[in-house]
């Protein structure tokens, strides 16, 4: 019977012809297998650029199968990354079944009960979404002492703030974000650092992993401060720019091998489509 099956591998198993390097560190597994395994592990996932590879948080990849050919990565990632919540569209409230809380309308009337949002009281405005696994998932924090911890954030403001309230003790958090269609990640980021001034700023760091998907061969790392908390959309701005700005050295130089790599995903993230002369 066919059947969809997993491969997880290290970045550097792959063989440039295909096939693996070191056969005895990949992991086989079938779907229901590999989700336990993420979740055991508090694993996330997500698709390079190229579909038929994704990379999962621990710093390994994966590759899907069905019927022994190799099919993209994208469903599988949409599948476990999704979660069905509640959503209380007069608060923003966003959380399970459990977390709502139980209220009488009337007290002597037990069947007056029901399940509401814990701010507002009332079951009025809650609405069944599905959101992002990754939003509530969590980070891991570097403290400055070297011990790391991993945090439950529910969104981007409350990690700003997590930051912004431990910035004696905190070095970093390791996020490992996806920035959608940019074949990058926020891979951590830095609490602000000295007194605020009108000058200075606070001097938010936040690094980012670029060109994803060439993994090790092309991959860089590029380090952007911040005088204010930036958004996760000023961070895919940025990041837009730092990659056309890429492509503008690159295309007129003569490159080495991996730049070559590189300025070929910068095509491919612009979208731009032209023939060397
Ligand atoms: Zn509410």
């Amino acid at each position: 019977m066919a059947e969809l099956m997993i491969t997880i591998y290290g970045r550097n198993d792959l063989k440039k012809a295909g096939g693996f390097k070191k056969k005895n560190d990949i992991l086989e597994m079938k779907k229901t297998d590999f989700f336990k395994y993420l979740t055991d592990n508090k694993l996330k996932i997500s698709s390079d650029y190229i579909d038929s590879a994704g990379s999962i948080s621990n710093d390994k990849r994966f590759r899907c199968y069905y019927n022994g050919f190799i099919i993209g990565t994208s469903k599988i990632v949409a599948e476990f990354s999704k979660m069905e919540m509640i959503k209380c569209i007069q608060c923003d409230w966003i959380g399970e079944e459990e977390d709502l809380k139980f209220i009488l309308e009337d007290e002597n009337d037990l069947e007056s009960g029901m399940n509401a949002c814990p701010n507002c009281k009332t079951d009025g405005y809650l609405s069944d979404i599905t959101i992002d696994k990754y939003k509530i998932i969590s980070e891991r924090i570097e403290y400055k002492d070297g011990t790391t911890k991993n945090i439950k954030v529910e969104n981007w403001k409350g990690l700003l703030e997590t930051l912004d309230n431990g910035r004696d003790t905190i070095n970093k958090i390791f996020l490992f974000r996806e920035i959608p269609g940019l074949d990058s990640k926020i891979r951590a980021i830095y609490p602000p650092i000295g007194q605020y001034d009108d000058e200075y700023g606070l001097r938010v760091t936040v690094e980012i992993d670029l060109f994803e998907s060439l993994g090790e061969q092309g991959g860089d790392i590029y380090t952007e401060k911040y005088k204010r908390f930036p958004s996760e959309d000023r961070i895919r701005e940025d990041t837009k720019k730092i990659i056309k700005s890429t492509y503008d050295d690159l295309r007129d130089s003569i490159l080495t091998a991996r730049e070559e790599s590189q300025l070929e995903a910068t095509k491919k993230i612009l979208k731009i489509k032209e023939t060397k002369e």
